[in-house]
C-alpha cells in the first residue's frame, strides 16, 4: 500500500470515498438501532404476555385447583371431574388458553377441555421454565414449551399440592416429609398466535427501522453532501488547480462555519503562496534578464548591436506587445530597435524632435505607445509608468552623467510576471550603463571628424581580416585612397573647408562600399578600404568606382559657397594566401597607390 504522504498526486479509491464510509456508517449504525429495537420489542412481547396471561392463567389454576380440592373433599366422584372440567372451560376464552387439563401426579389427564387427551399420559417436564425463570414445581407455577398435534404451545404447569384431608382417599400419595402433590393443572397456550403476532410486530419493526434507516441516510446524505462536502469538494479541486500552476485559483468561501473558514484559511495561503511565487519569479526574470543583457551586450561594442541585441533579449524575456530602445549613436543620431522593424531605424537632432519629426524614420514609433507617455518621459527625465494590470507600460529615459543616452518604451504582453517598477529602474541603469560603454568604446574607434573607423582599429581588423582570408581561403582585397593636392584645397579655401571635404570624401567612400566592408580614415586625407571575400579579378572595378565615385561631383561646402572638385588616387592589392600578412598587404597597396600618384593621379593602380 503506498504512502500517501509520500506521494505528489493519488487518485481516491471508490471505497475509500468519505461519503461512503460515512454512507456505510450510517447503515451499521441504524442497522444496529434496528437489531436493538427488535430484541427489545421482543422482549417487551414476552413480557406483556406474562403479564396479561400467565398471572391470570395461574389465577385460573388455583380456582380450579380449589375447586377440584372442595369437590373431592366433599366427596369426590369420577363426575367431579367432569364437572370442574366444564367449569374451566369457562374460563378458556376470558385467559384466551386454548385447552386447560387436569393431570394426576402420574403425568396421567384425568379431565381436559379438549376431550382428545383425556387419559392420555403426558410428560410433565417441571424443571425449567425458560420463558419465566422458574425452575422447581414445589408450590409454584412451572411453564414449558410442548409441540404437538402440529401446533406449539407453551404450557403453564400449576401443581395441585395435597391437603391433609386427601390421604384419606389417597394414603399412597402421602410422604415422609407428609408433603406431597396430587398432580397438575395445565393451563396451554397456543404459540403459534403468540409468535404470529411477534413475527408481525418484528415485520413491522424491520420495515420501520429500514424507512427510517433509508430516510436517516437520505437526510445525512443531503446533510453531509450539502454542508460538507460540496465545500469540501471546491476546496479539494481549488487545491488540485493551484498544485497543477494555476497559483490564482481561490476556493468560494460559501459559509460561516469551520468550512467556510478552512476556505478562508486555505486562500490567505494560496494568496502568500502567489505571492512569494511572484516575487521569486519577478526576482529569477529580473537576475536571468539582467544576466542575458550583461552576457548578450558584452559581446558587441557598438551602439548599433548594443540596441539589437538589447531588443533581442527582452523580447525573449518579457515578449512585450511593444517595444522600442533608443540610443544615441557616437554622431549625436538616434537609432532606434524596435520588435517589428526590420534593423534599425534612425533620425536626427533631440531625440523628441526625430520622433516628432514628419520627414524621419522615427515618427510612426511613438504611436505605438500610450499618448505622451515618451514625451513626458523625454521632458522629465524620469520614469513613466501606466499600470495596465498585466504589467506596466512604460518609458524610460537612459540617462547618464554626460546626459541623455536612450529610452526605453515598453507595452507589456502576456508575461504571468509584473515587472515592478524598481526592477525597471535596474534595468534603466544596466542598459545606461551599456550604451555609455558603447559610447565610449565606439568614440575610441571613430574618427571623429569623418566618422569613419580609425587607423587602430583598421589595423587591428586588418589583421583578423588576413587571418580570416588565410584560414578560410577566401578572397581579401586592400583599398587605399589618397586625396589629390588635398594641401591646396587646404591652403585655398581654409582648414574647415578642407575638414567640410575630408567628411564629404569619407561619406563617398562609405556609401560605395559593401555592408561587410570597413572604410577606415588611415591618415590626414588618406583612406583604407578593407573588402573581405573579394577576388583580384574584380579590383579594378572596386577602384574604379571608389574613384568615380568621389570625383562624380564637386563638394559643396562652406553653406554651398564653395563648390570644389576633388580627386582621389587608389591603390588596390589582393591577398596572396600563403605569401602576405597585413603588413605586406599594406605595403602592396600602398606601393600601388605610390604609383598612380606618379602616374599623374586621379587613377586607379593595382599591385598583381
Ligand atoms: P598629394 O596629391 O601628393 O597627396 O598631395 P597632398 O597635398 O594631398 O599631400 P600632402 O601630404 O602634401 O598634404 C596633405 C595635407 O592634408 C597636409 C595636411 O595639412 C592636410 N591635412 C591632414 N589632416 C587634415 C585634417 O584633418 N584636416 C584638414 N583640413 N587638413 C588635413
Ligand atoms: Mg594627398
Ligand atoms: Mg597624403
Amino acid at each position: 500500500m503506498p504512502d500517501p504522504q509520500n506521494e505528489t498526486s493519488f487518485q481516491i479509491d471508490w471505497w475509500n470515498r468519505v461519503s461512503l464510509r460515512m454512507g456505510i456508517g450510517v447503515l451499521l449504525v441504524t442497522a444496529a438501532a434496528l437489531a436493538s429495537v427488535g430484541w427489545f420489542v421482543n422482549r417487551q412481547g414476552a413480557e406483556s404476555f406474562r403479564e396479561q396471561h400467565i398471572t391470570h392463567a395461574h389465577d385460573i389454576a388455583r380456582v380450579v385447583a380449589d375447586r377440584l380440592a372442595d369437590r373431592m373433599m366433599a366427596g369426590g366422584a369420577a363426575a367431579t371431574w367432569t364437572s370442574v372440567a366444564e367449569e374451566a372451560a369457562h374460563f378458556l376464552e376470558t385467559a384466551d388458553v386454548t385447552r386447560i387439563m387436569l393431570v394426576s401426579n402420574k403425568g396421567q389427564v384425568k379431565v381436559s377441555t379438549d376431550p382428545a387427551y383425556n387419559g392420555q399420559t403426558l410428560a410433565i417436564d417441571t424443571s425449567d421454565c425458560p420463558e419465566c425463570g422458574r425452575e422447581q414445581i414445589g408450590n409454584t407455577t412451572a411453564m414449558q414449551t410442548v409441540a404437538s398435534d402440529g401446533g406449539k404451545w407453551l404450557r403453564l404447569i400449576e401443581p395441585v399440592p395435597a391437603k391433609p384431608g386427601c390421604f384419606a382417599c389417597h394414603p399412597q400419595d402421602k410422604t415422609a416429609e407428609g408433603q406431597a402433590l396430587r398432580g397438575y393443572i395445565l393451563l396451554d397456550f397456543d404459540l403459534a398466535g403468540l409468535e404470529q403476532a411477534a413475527r408481525q410486530l418484528r415485520y413491522v419493526v424491520l420495515v420501520v427501522g429500514a424507512i427510517s434507516g433509508l430516510l436517516l441516510l437520505a437526510l445525512v446524505s443531503w446533510l453531509f453532501r450539502h454542508s460538507v462536502m460540496r465545500a469540501l469538494d471546491t476546496i479539494v479541486g481549488t487545491a488540485g488547480r493551484i498544485a497543477g500552476g494555476d497559483l490564482s485559483a481561490r476556493a468560494p468561501v460559501e459559509s460561516r462555519d469551520e468550512l467556510g473558514q478552512l476556505a478562508n484559511h486555505f486562500n490567505r495561503m494560496a494568496e502568500r503562496i502567489e505571492d512569494e511565487v511572484g516575487r521569486l519569479e519577478a526576482s529569477n526574470l529580473e537576475s536571468s534578464m539582467l544576466y542575458s543583457l550583461v552576457v548578450e551586450v558584452s559581446r558587441h561594442n557598438e551602439i548599433t548591436e548594443v540596441a539589437s541585441t538589447v531588443i533581442k533579449v527582452l523580447m525573449q524575456k518579457l515578449a512585450p506587445q511593444q517595444i522600442a530602445f533608443f540610443a544615441k549613436t557616437a554622431d549625436g543620431r538616434w537609432v532606434c530597435a524596435t520588435h517589428s522593424d526590420n534593423g534599425l531605424v534612425s533620425g536626427s537632432g533631440t531625440l523628441e524632435s526625430a520622433l516628432i519629426s514628419p520627414a524621419g524614420d522615427l515618427a510612426g514609433i511613438l504611436a505605438r505607445f500610450q499618448d505622451g507617455l515618451v514625451t513626458r518621459a523625454l521632458r522629465d527625465m524620469r520614469l513613466q509608468l501606466l499600470d495596465e494590470g498585466m504589467g506596466f507600460q512604460f518609458a524610460m529615459p537612459l540617462v547618464s552623467a554626460s546626459g541623455l543616452l536612450g529610452l526605453l518604451a515598453c507595452r507589456p504582453g502576456a508575461l504571468k510576471v509584473k515587472l515592478e517598477p524598481e526592477m525597471i529602474e535596474n534595468l534603466g541603469v544596466h542598459l545606461a550603463l551599456a550604451l555609455e560603454n558603447a559610447l565610449h568604446y565606439t568614440g575610441a574607434i571613430t574618427d571623429a571628424l569623418t566618422l569613419l573607423r580609425n587607423k587602430s582599429y583598421g589595423l587591428s581588423r586588418l589583421d583578423e581580416a588576413v587571418y580570416a582570408a588565410q584560414r578560410q581561403q577566401q578572397g581579401l582585397a586592400l583599398v587605399m585612397l589618397d586625396i589629390d593636392h588635398f594641401k591646396r584645397i587646404n591652403d585655398t579655401y581654409g582648414h574647415p573647408v578642407g575638414d567640410e571635404v575630408l567628411k564629404e570624401v569619407a561619406q563617398r567612400i562609405r556609401a560605395c562600399s559593401r555592408k561587410a566592408d570597413l572604410a577606415v580614415r588611415f591618415g590626414g586625407e588618406e583612406f583604407l578600404v578593407i573588402l573581405p571575400q573579394t577576388k583580384a579579378d574584380s579590383l579594378a572595378g572596386i577602384g574604379e568606382r571608389l574613384r568615380a565615385a568621389v570625383a562624380a561631383s564637386p563638394v559643396t561646402a562652406d553653406g554651398g559657397k564653395h563648390s570644389i572638385p576633388v580627386r582621389v588616387s587608389v591603390g588596390l592589392a589582393a591577398f596572396r594566401a600563403g605569401l602576405d600578412k597585413a603588413d605586406t598587404l599594406l605595403a602592396r597597396a600602398d606601393q600601388a597607390l605610390y604609383r598612380a600618384k606618379n602616374a599623374g593621379r586621379n587613377r586607379v593602380e593595382i599591385d598583381e
